[in-house]
């Protein structure tokens, strides 16, 4: 196992944030990762894709890319297969897989970035569905413990952008690999609009899961920086959900505010849409400032330092706590 000292981590981040790492090392199985972890008396900090992260400064430690690879069948019933992947597979190409196999279900998930040992962390989201409603199992590696535990869905405490891993136990573990139940017959989710438009617009009446992943890859291809050509790391924020009587009272305010009501007695509001009001959208500050199609999204136009980027979101907070009263979360990691 290749252990690199004082290396630049500007390869291995979305944002192409120019920060060093005291040592790096890529493991490709869970043996080498406990002899890693076993002899390391820095801190670890664990990488994908580096597609949601933010790094602020040097790091004085050790970070593993995580190379596990593979994908194995382990049951199948008539209705579903169930898929142990592990962690180091990329997203987008296990989604691929999926469609090439006529497994359904995480189309919609098209073309994100990163790994799939990350989707749990997160419960990466897009286009109406989430990767929890298809996540049997997560396997981990107890970084104190050394020993594998196993996670079910429940136990992973999915919620909007959130799970145990990046709650109660961030830190904790290092996911090895996820267990997913895929239908084989196809259940298509249109109910996201912006999908039916483009599905319209291909002149697909009768879409088969390729064809929603074509379209999603299409939208987002219209919508999102490519990050091997502008940094970034999608949305910065999360979407705040906010009690039913506050929504109220700031329709009252801003009629034309976008909000979402959810079964809890709470109302998502669009905090792309906060961001714009407050005049973000566009700006930029030489090196960075927010993506001009996606008031989410921060960017970094080439040489931008992580603190800059970190100190525009703290500006943009404020900003929206402000005026609308609501305090936004970051969804990025900051490190
Ligand atoms: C252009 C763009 C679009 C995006 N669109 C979406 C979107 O639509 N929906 C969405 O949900 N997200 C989106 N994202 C965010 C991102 O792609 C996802 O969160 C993705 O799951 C991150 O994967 P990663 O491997 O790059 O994670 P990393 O950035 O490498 O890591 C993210 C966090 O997870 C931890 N981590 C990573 N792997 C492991 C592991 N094996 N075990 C334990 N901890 C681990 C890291 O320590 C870190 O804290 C987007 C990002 C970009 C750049």
């Amino acid at each position: 196992m290749l252990i690199q000292e004082n290396i630049s981590l500007r390869p291995f981040n979305t944002f192409g944030i120019d920060v060093s790492t005291k040592k790096l090392a890529a493991i490709r199985t869970i043996d080498d990762l406990k002899t890693l972890i076993s002899n390391e008396l820095m801190p670890i900090y664990i990488l994908g894709g580096g597609s949601n992260v933010l790094f602020t400064k040097d790091f004085n430690g050790l970070i593993i890319k995580n190379e596990l690879k593979g994908i194995q069948l382990i049951d199948e019933t008539d209705q579903h297969v169930y898929l142990k992947v592990a962690s180091g597979e990329i997203w987008h190409e296990f989604v691929c897989f999926c469609i090439k196999n006529n497994y359904c279900g995480i189309e919609n998930l098209s073309l994100i970035p990163g790994s799939v040992g990350a989707s749990p962390m997160q419960n990466i989201g897009a286009y109406g569905v989430e990767v929890k409603d298809f996540i049997t199992e997560v396997e981990a590696l107890g970084l104190k413990s050394l020993k594998i535990a196993h996670f079910s869905n429940a136990d992973c405490e999915f919620d909007y952008r959130s799970s145990i891993f990046k709650t109660k136990e961030k830190g904790n573990y290092f996911i090895t690999a996820v267990t997913f139940r895929l239908s084989k017959h196809p259940n298509i989710n249109t109910s996201y609009g912006a999908i039916q438009s483009e599905l319209e617009v291909m002149g697909i009446t009768h879409p088969t899961i390729k064809d929603v992943s074509q379209a999603v890859i299409n939208i987002r291809e219209s919508k999102l920086p490519n990050p091997k050509v502008i940094g970034n790391a999608g949305s910065f924020f999360k979407n705040p959900s906010i009690s039913n009587e506050k929504a109220a009272a700031l329709k009252k305010s801003f009629p034309e505010i976008p909000h979402y009501p959810q079964s809890n007695n709470t109302t998502k509001i669009a905090a792309g849409w906060l961001i714009e009001q407050c005049g973000f959208k566009g700006k930029t500050f030489g090196e960075f400032g927010v993506h001009k199609k996606q008031a989410l999204v921060l960017v970094n136009y080439g040489n931008a330092k992580g603190k800059e980027i970190y100190d525009l979101s703290a500006e943009i907070i404020q900003a929206v706590n402000s005026k609308f009263g609501i305090e936004l979360e970051r969804e990025v990691n900051i490190l």
